[in-house]
């Protein structure tokens, strides 16, 4: 609110990414749907709970999401090319990288990144990051660490070297 123009009309339109309903409500029960197919929190059978500080401090900024729906709003994937059945979209970044920078969690979701949630669809252009009211670093703190473990995983020639002499796929 600090930073509108108050000497100026505010015009208020419902996201775009989404059916409206009825004037500013939109059906997002979409991005619901992309949340079921994230396999929840598993921690180790080992844990003891201890964990650094710092490791804390990276996975909970992520935890600030309030589900706004805005960086899937303006994420040209969703809003423009309607790419719906093959990406997740910024807001399911957060919420995977959250789980997967976790240290006491034990479930991959790299394959899922790479197949489900279309995380090589996104190239980067921050807009998500710009409108994320609690501020979470989505671009730089959540998608570019997930897109590099995919290529650690699934594009690194001396692991798919590897992968392939033990005829794994
Ligand atoms: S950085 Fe990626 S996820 Fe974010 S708005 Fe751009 S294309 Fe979408
Ligand atoms: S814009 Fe920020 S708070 Fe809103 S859904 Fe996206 S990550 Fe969460």
């Amino acid at each position: 609110m600090d930073a509108l123009p108050l000497d100026q009309p505010v015009t208020v339109y419902p996201m775009k990414a989404f059916p409206v309903i009825k004037d500013l409500v939109t059906d997002v029960s979409w991005n619901y749907r992309v949340n079921k197919k994230i396999p929840p929190f598993a921690p180790r059978p080992d844990t003891d709970w201890r964990i650094y500080q710092e490791d804390v401090d990276r996975v909970q900024v992520f935890r600030k999401c309030i589900e706004c729906f805005l960086c899937q709003d303006v994420c040209h994937v969703l809003r423009e090319h309607e790419q719906m059945e093959q990406f997740g979209g910024p807001r399911f970044f957060v919420r995977v990288a959250a789980l997967e920078m976790h240290p006491l969690d034990s479930v991959s979701r790299t394959r899922m990144l790479k197949d489900e949630l279309g995380i090589g669809l996104c190239n980067i252009t921050k807009c998500c990051t710009e409108v994320c009211p609690e501020e979470i670093h989505i671009t730089d703190n959540a998608i570019i660490p997930l897109k590099e473990r995919v290529v650690d995983e699934f594009y690194d020639p001396l692991l798919m070297l590897v992968r392939k002499i033990r005829g794994a796929k």
